[in-house]
């Protein structure tokens, strides 16, 4: 079997020996350079940008030099009114140490927010919620796998109490074996609960999660941000829907007053009786501050040269907001995003530059979404997914830069294609690697849904086949070193393991793909669903 691979790989190569770009084409590549991927990068993570949190100053600065950069190429301006900006709408509520969540059961127990549980969604007026509490398990209805929690299960205006992750299986046909599936998900579970029309969810954590919640903890901290129109939406429809997670210890403390054996319970799910908790009510006190504010995503584009091609566009994105200013660790409390994602948006630029070099234009349009908000839950990119300036039911692809030029050495020579089974975008991407020099791997990683965790995924959702490469995280230690500065001041340059190098051969990846799907007879396929 390797044999066979290796004769496969060589065959590859020597497919691609007589080069197959045009004189145009290989001098707009050569100008995908280090220096001036350096340059966008330095100055994107530098402290002066204080971390490019949506809504705050150094975000604004790092647009505007974006839209500088797109002015310089020439791209149309594709924001609002005729400029490069388009104005996100969002709104940020700070949760205040007054939130509780109380359990009425032998006797009462209060649960406080932070150390006890998060919020992963709560209403955005201040509210006291009380209600009487029904068991459904994991919270899933399957059909595909015949699979359903809710069967025969009355939830409406009750809190559902359930159990976080999905049921575990060796079968790779039962909820995707030991991988997660989508069913996994807080963001699945929610929405699923809210159409059933209860009032809420609350889910446990056995100490298999603490990981995960850990994560969470940092995800949601104390502040979320939304679209305003969400605000909206769910004061309207949703008012009061509220989505508890509690930790693994305060998940057994609950579990015990209500009279489980949580350990026997956690371990037999799936058998266990699902129905309401007799004797026992919650009651959940939420309290928020809320700001409103405006955060742009950038946006320009360069017109295909085909008369009728140019009316479709291929869009290459990245985000360029980040966390901002968070706790000081070691001293430091600017968050840079070095990698996450100055380096996306560097080689977006570059790339950028490459096509307004080139002398014959791809026959289809190219639209360069710098997009905001990304730290807040993809919200820029919902944003632009949902009010597109362009035809987004002409968008054949999306190239999703998300975190590259990450490399715990120099020999690392490699690109992550997140997604690459979705779609024929992943060959294209393989191709091109390969032909940089680059090993393409397949998202190795598939428990940590990257896929569902960058902007891309807005784009998919929309239809658009989508693919966000990454950096070339070649195992499981270089993905903990990775781990080490995720989120946190050290993603700076001059600390966070980085290769400029590797950083410009990905970036010429994803240029030459980005061309070939631009240039190409036929459009992107999708081979499996969402
Ligand atoms: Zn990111």
């Amino acid at each position: 079997m390797k044999k066979i691979f290796s004769l496969f790989l060589c065959l590859t190569c020597l497919s691609f020996s007589d080069n197959p770009l045009s004189e145009d084409e290989k001098s707009a590549l050569q100008s995908i350079q280090v220096n001036t991927l350096k340059a966008h990068l330095t100055f994107l993570q530098d402290d002066l940008m204080e971390g490019r949190e949506a809504g705050e100053r150094g975000n604004l600065i790092a647009a505007n030099y974006i839209a500088g950069e797109f002015e310089k190429l020439g791209l149309i301006p594709k924001g609002d009114g005729g400029s490069y900006f388009q104005s996100v709408k969002l709104v940020s509520a700070h949760i205040q140490p007054e939130t509780k969540l109380t359990l009425n059961a032998k006797k009462p127990v209060q649960f406080a927010f932070d150390s006890d549980f998060l919020l992963y969604n709560y209403p955005q007026t201040d509210t006291v919620i009380k209600k009487e509490l029904v068991f459904a398990r994991y919270g899933i209805t399957a059909p595909e796998y015949n699979y359903d929690d809710f069967k025969d299960l009355d939830v409406k205006d009750k809190i559902v109490v359930i159990f976080a992750g999905e049921p575990i299986s060796a079968d790779s046909g039962f909820f995707m074996g030991n991988k997660n599936s989508k069913y996994a998900l807080l963001s699945h579970k929610s929405k699923a609960i809210k159409r059933l029309g209860a009032a809420g969810a609350l889910v446990l954590a056995t100490p298999e999660h603490a990981g995960s919640y850990k994560f969470l903890s940092n995800y949601l901290g104390h502040r979320t941000v939304s679209l305003n129109r969400d605000y909206v939406h769910s004061n309207s429809e949703n008012s009061d829907f509220v989505f508890p997670v509690l930790n693994p210890d305060a998940s057994k403390q609950f579990a015990e007053n209500i009279g489980w054996k949580f350990d026997e319970v956690a371990v037999s799910l799936t058998k266990q009786k699902t129905g309401t908790i007799k004797n026992a009510t919650v009651e959940i006190t939420v309290k928020s501050n809320r700001r409103y504010f405006d955060s742009p995503n950038v946006v320009g584009l360069l017109e295909g040269s085909d008369p009728e091609l140019t009316k479709e566009y291929v869009i290459l994105s990245a985000h360029f907001d980040h966390i901002g200013i968070t706790k000081p660790v070691d001293g430091d409390s600017i968050n840079n995003g070095a990698t996450d994602n100055a380096s996306g948006t560097s080689a977006l630029l570059n790339a950028a530059e490459a096509f307004a070099k080139l002398k014959i234009k791809p026959k289809r349009s190219i639209l360069l979404v710098a997009c905001t908000a990304e730290e807040k839950g993809l919200l820029g990119s919902k944003f632009y997914a949902e009010n597109p300036t362009i035809d987004l039911s002409k968008a054949i692809a999306n190239i999703n830069m998300d975190v590259i030029g990450f490399a715990t050495s120099e020999k690392v020579s490699s690109i992550t294609l997140v997604g690459d089974d979705y779609t024929t975008l992943g060959a294209t991407m393989q191709k091109w690697a390969r032909f940089v020099g680059l090993t393409p791997l397949p998202d190795l990683f598939p428990e940590q849904n990257f896929f569902q965790r960058s902007d891309n995924y807005n784009f998919s959702v929309k239809g658009v086949p989508s693919i966000s490469p990454g950096a070339g995280t070649e195992s499981k230690a270089d993905f903990d070193v990775y781990l080490k500065y995720y989120h946190k001041p050290s993603d700076q340059l001059g600390k966070v393991p980085f290769s400029f190098n590797v950083l410009r051969l990905q970036a010429q990846c994803i240029f030459l793909s980005a061309l070939d799907v631009a240039n190409a007879q036929e459009k992107p396929k999708w081979l499996k669903k969402l």
